[in-house]
């Protein structure tokens, strides 16, 4: 069992000599292989624990860095050295590549202990870990039900306490909604806050990488380690990093909130009343809790649709079989070859999402679809915009219902797809959103609460949750 509250708690236990990192490492790779049955992890590296004597000592002479210790797993879409990077895809299923993304590099530098890559659904596209070529991954709260995607086995490993934190990405819910699935906090961060380079790009102007964990403090230092400018990805922001872990605690009494787009129907009921549970809790302590309006958020889930399958069939045009990954023998002549690839190599939900894109950027359609799409994202940021003028946070649900059954879904895409709702808002506006647990429904199954702010400010968003977390 662990008997640490958050990282900080961990590095006090090793140097009262209280904690062996060496058991403790031990104690997660026994765990994930009791739990196999989740699915979490498609690959689990056993030699990390070599390097818990070394990493003990630097954090017993003072010498370690900031994630001593912290032993971290990481979606299979980003990439490790020498290690492979599958994407949950048959088309990757032997792909080793050859550089580290950054953000991994810094969990590395920083000296983590990185135990393994977790399941996810196929190339990031899908919201229940069902479209991945490795299997489903279990909710470790109820088996039967789906832990959420696509950075399901991201999250099942931090709840079934599989590692410490884990790396997932959320290009339009994918941090977040996993994380309300199990019951733990999720952050995505501000589009550019994180360097993308080394992660399989799934569609581009949407795609961020963030961390999950069981309590606020490990997401604020996580954060704090893999954020910042990096040259080797353009669109990451030339601004300083604030110290996300000393300002935890100042806690002003910031302006809430509540869109009434996200309080319509649809919204399952106990989510509903959980969640204004926690206002009124809000309100006693203070805070200023008002109404808003984003009126352009009933056209969101479309725009997202268009948009990253646009995006997703110009990213994945370069798996065809010449120079990534799978080939298939059926190869007569270069045509052939890539139709065989890519129809044999993609699972049927990538297909589905290469087709739409594709149409929607054809040029008969360019206009009516492509165009349109981008005038609504526009839109949908001037909303936020404007709600920002007026409150600090906006706090909504994180998913209209909790975790569904396995199978539930998987025959109506379009069901699916409406699940995300509440979620591709943040990502067609680049703001931050985190996912707070706060409780469980009738069935035991975990409740989540979403809390967005404006860019570049996720010291609010994180200095919030910290009041939940505290109060546990
Ligand atoms: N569920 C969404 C989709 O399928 C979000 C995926 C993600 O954030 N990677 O596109």
């Amino acid at each position: 069992m662990l008997n640490y509250k958050n990282h900080s708690e961990k590095i006090s236990l090793i140097k009262e000599d209280k904690l062996s990192l060496r058991e403790n490492v031990s104690f997660f790779l026994d765990n994930i292989k009791r739990n196999s049955n989740l699915n979490a992890y498609n690959f689990v590296f056993d030699d990390c624990l070599m390097q818990t004597s070394s990493i003990e000592q630097k954090i017993k002479n003072g010498s370690a860095g900031k994630l001593a210790g912290m032993v971290i797993a990481i979606k299979d879409v980003l990439a490790i050295k020498q290690q492979p990077l599958t994407c949950s895809s048959n088309i990757l299923r032997d792909f080793i590549p050859t550089y580290t993304a950054t953000a991994v590099q810094k969990l590395i530098d920083a000296d983590a202990i990185i135990i393994g890559k977790t399941n996810c659904d196929e190339f990031a596209m899908g919201s229940s870990n069902e479209n991945s070529a490795f299997g489903a991954v279990l909710n470790p709260v109820d088996k039967s039900r789906v832990p959420g995607g696509s950075s399901g086995g991201s999250a099942a490993a931090v709840a079934a306490s599989l590692c410490d934190a884990s790396l997932g990405t959320d290009t339009g819910g994918s941090i977040r909604q996993p994380a309300a699935f199990c019951g733990i906090y999720g952050l995505k961060p501000t589009y550019g806050r994180v360097s993308r380079y080394g992660l399989t790009a799934f569609a581009s102007s949407f795609d961020t990488i963030g961390p999950f964990a069981r309590n606020v403090e490990d997401i604020a230092l996580v954060l704090s380690v893999i954020s910042g400018y990096d040259e080797k990805d353009s669109t990451s922001f030339r601004t300083d990093v604030p110290d996300f872990i000393t300002k935890l605690n100042s806690i002003k009494k910031f302006r809430i909130g509540l869109p009434k787009e996200y309080f319509a129907e649809g919204l399952n009921e106990e989510i509903h009343n959980a969640i204004f549970e926690k206002v009124e809790y809000l309100k006693k302590q203070g805070f200023e809790i008002t109404e808003i309006e984003l009126p352009h958020t009933e056209y969101s889930i479309s725009a997202y649709y268009i948009l990253t399958t646009a995006e997703a069939s110009s990213n994945l045009a370069r798996f065809d079989g010449a120079r990534y990954g799978f080939r298939s023998k059926e190869d007569k002549n270069l045509l052939n070859m890539y139709v065989n690839s890519r129809s044999e190599g993609f699972g049927n939900e990538i297909k589905r999402r290469i087709m739409l894109g594709t149409y929607v950027l054809s040029s008969g359609y360019y206009d009516a679809y492509y165009r349109k799409a981008q005038k609504v994202r526009r839109l949908l940021k001037q909303d936020f915009d404007k709600a920002f003028e007026k409150v600090d946070l906006i706090l909504t649900p994180t998913t209209p219902t909790t975790a569904f059954k396995i199978g539930e879904k998987t025959s109506d895409p379009l069901e699916m797809y409406l699940g995300d709702i509440y979620t591709t808002s943040a990502n067609l506006a680049g703001i931050p959103g985190i996912n707070i647990p706060i409780g469980k429904d009738k069935q035991g199954l975990p409740i989540g609460m979403q809390v967005m702010a404006n860019q570049f400010d996720e010291v609010t968003l994180l200095s919030v949750a910290q009041i939940f977390n505290l109060s546990e």
